[in-house]
């Protein structure tokens, strides 16, 4: 597997992990034991290795903050659709 599919298979799944946890049940994370959605390797543990991956961990920093908001913001469009 090449590192650019690694690094698309990895921001995947933590963008998977970023969404709000009322929507997922929570388990321990497999590496750190840490409360984390599905019980997968929790978004830390994903971004760890994403960083470890291509060598950087700034932008990996940078990208999981502005999935983060964006997680959130969905979730707050969907809040709010409800409502109406
Ligand atoms: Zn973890």
């Amino acid at each position: 597997m090449s590192n650019v599919t690694k690094a698309k298979a990895l921001m995947a799944k933590i963008t998977y992990q970023l969404r709000p946890p009322e929507t997922t049940t929570m388990a321990p994370c497999k590496n750190c034991g840490r409360s984390s959605p599905g019980g997968q390797s929790c978004a830390d543990c994903l971004c760890t290795e994403l960083e470890t991956l291509i060598k950087n961990k700034g932008a990996v920093v940078r990208w999981s903050k502005s999935a983060k908001a964006a997680a959130e913001d969905e979730a707050l469009i969907l809040t709010y659709a409800r409502r109406s």
